[in-house]
């Protein structure tokens, strides 16, 4: 497979969007900030970063988002949410918050590591991903309560869901973006059907 062909969009209304434009970079895809529904059309796949969840959700809602993204997913294109991103993909929504694009058979908690700790890093162990451990970057984080039958538990820790996929959903907790270690972004242009 030619990576450098593929063009992989980020969602650009909020959040972390430039450092997952660069990372999708470095594995030598095309990345492409998404401002537009229209502009999903040239798109091999789609990231939605993290962020603040009901700040994309409202700006998702205005530019008529929602539904494109839906369609998106029908059409087969692998969809990657990171924490606010994951947030926004799920079914179900525990902590505040209604579903957004409401694809992702999990139930999220919002916020749910505590003021305690809002942001720390932890070496994760990842299925499918080999190597040494992957170092994750909590911000503010959600984790995943409980996961439909049709879901891949990806990555826990301290027995909560931080890292899950469903077909074509990925979705984690943390923040790959900011490590600079390519290898979940890698994996996610991988989920990209063969054409
Ligand atoms: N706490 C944020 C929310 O609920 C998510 C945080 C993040 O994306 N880093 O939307």
């Amino acid at each position: 497979m030619n990576l450098s062909k593929k063009r992989i969009g980020v969602l650009s209304l909020q959040g972390a969007v430039r450092e997952h434009l660069h990372i999708l970079e470095d594995c030598g895809a095309h990345a492409v900030p998404i401002k537009k529904p229209c502009e999903l059309h040239k798109l091999d796949a789609l990231v939605i970063p993290g962020g603040e969840s009901t700040t994309i959700r409202k700006l998702m809602i205005k530019y008529e988002f929602i539904d494109a993204i839906k369609q998106f997913h029908k059409e087969g294109m692998p969809i990657y949410g990171t924490c606010a991103g994951l947030i926004l993909l799920a079914k179900k929504i525990i902590g505040g918050g209604e579903p957004s694009l409401d694809l992702m058979n999990i139930e999220v908690r919002r916020n749910a590591f505590g003021r305690q700790r809002e942001s720390f890093e932890v070496d994760l162990k990842i299925s499918g991903i080999g190597g040494k451990s992957f170092v994750g970057v909590f911000i503010r984080s959600p984790w995943i309560e409980s996961v439909g039958e049709s879901v891949d538990i990806l990555s826990k820790f301290e027995d909560k869901i931080v890292m899950a996929r469903e077909g074509g959903l990925l979705v984690t907790a943390f923040h790959p973006e900011l490590t600079g270690d390519n290898r979940i972004h890698d994996y996610f242009i991988k989920m990209i059907k063969k054409s």
